[in-house]
């Protein structure tokens, strides 16, 4: 087990830079989740870390020692990729003993490390199979037993469960976070799912066009994106972005008037807020209201689509909630938990408003003073 440390890495392609200067410290033991949109570099970094890819500058260290010039046998990581890399002449249980072997594991030894990891991952009845006889799911499990067969420094994963149905990816996302725990071995992931990201990192880096836009653990990237790109990529269904201007503490989008609350700066600004932090105003005169879009009923709640000018926003609405498209429904927000933006740099504002109790109280009021002294 060893942490994993990459400072300054560039990596060009040609002309063409996907990684423009990556500085990343894995901790011994962490379960690192790199996230981000196909094309972002994820593959990349993590192709560097196993030797697969050789970084154009910049240093690479496992442990205390620099493996740039390491080949990638000598390193001692265990990979599962999105291909498998599954030998064909192999049954499921050489594939999977294939590890051990080459360092010179007995027999009897690999065989018993053969059915425990192949019984992890639900293979026990396939074990005499070839990979062209597996379905594309059991081969990416037959790649995860292989590397889960012994304990190496670090575990890169890449999409190890893309190929799953959904059910499985739920059983054998349970079974690597638990498996990590126990093993504490250091892991690298890879996904563009943000619900694996957030149930399985200790930390997630979530990346954009080579760069990391924000490193930390799941409940802050959800709760304090950095920046507007992490708050757009972060949730299912997505957070409401409102794109309009504060002016004298009032955030004002279209139609939308925010004059209840003193809001911090001034200037053009985006106003996040994420469906579940909407709540129904029963008595039609919320924070922002409008007509319904659409309804969808998820079993546990209903999203509702509201039509604004301009604009749609989705708010979360109990189950028991009825409306339909057409009817005009009313939601508060709530204040506590909604993002600013500067529009310019996309950056989070840290501050939040404050609400005005009443209009005449308005802009002099104590809590108006209060937030304007913050800023
Ligand atoms: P995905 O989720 O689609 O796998 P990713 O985040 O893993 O995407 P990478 O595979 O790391 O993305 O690719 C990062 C960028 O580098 C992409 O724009 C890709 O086209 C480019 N790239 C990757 N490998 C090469 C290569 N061998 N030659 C040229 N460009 C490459």
């Amino acid at each position: 087990m060893a942490s994993v440390t990459l400072s300054n890495i560039e990596k060009r392609f040609g002309s063409f830079v996907a990684l423009p200067q990556l500085n990343l410290s894995i901790a011994d033991g962490e379960f690192l989740v790199l996230l981000g949109p196909s094309g972002c570099g994820k593959t990349t970094t993590m192709r560097i870390v196993a030797g697969l890819e050789e970084a154009s500058t910049g240093v690479l260290r496992i442990g205390d020692n620099i493996v740039n010039d390491i080949l990638p046998k000598d390193r001692d990581v265990a990979m599962v990729f999105q291909n498998y890399g599954l030998y064909p002449h192999m049954t499921v249980a050489g594939n999977i003993a294939y590890p051990l072997k080459v360092r010179g594991v007995p027999k009897a030894e690999r065989e018993r490390q053969v059915r425990i990891a192949a019984e992890k991952v639900e293979l026990g009845p396939l074990l005499e199979r070839k990979p062209r006889e597996l379905s594309g799911g059991q081969r990416q499990r037959v790649a995860l037993a292989r590397a889960i067969v012994r304990t190496p420094k670090v575990f890169l994963m890449d999409e190890p469960l893309s190929n799953l149905d959904a059910k499985l990816r739920v059983t054998m996302r349970a079974e690597i976070k638990h498996l990590q725990h126990e093993l504490g071995v250091t892991t690298i992931y890879v996904t563009h799912d943000q619900i694996e990201a957030m149930t399985l990192a200790d930390r997630v880096a979530v990346m954009n066009k080579g760069e990391i836009q924000q490193l930390a653990p799941p409940e802050e990237i959800y709760d304090r994106p950095a920046n507007l790109f992490v708050a757009g990529f972060i949730g299912s269904p997505p957070m409401n972005l409102i794109t309009g201007e504060i002016t004298n503490g009032v955030f004002r989008a279209g139609a939308l008037s925010l004059d209840k609350y003193q809001f911090p700066g001034e200037g053009k600004t985006v106003f996040g807020i994420r469906p579940e932090d909407m709540t129904v105003a029963e008595d039609g005169a919320g924070d922002v209201g409008g007509q319904i879009y659409a309804v969808e009923l998820t079993g546990e709640s209903n999203y509702v689509t509201i039509q604004l000018p301009g604009t749609r926003i989705i708010a979360r609405a109990p189950r028991s909630w009825r409306g339909k498209p057409g009817d005009m429904a009313s939601f508060n927000f709530n204040m506590s938990r909604i993002h600013l933006f500067d529009l310019d740099t996309g950056k989070r504002v840290e501050h939040l408003p404050t609400e005005v109790r009443g209009t005449t109280d308005h802009p002099c009021s104590e809590l108006g003073r209060l937030s304007r002294s913050q800023q």
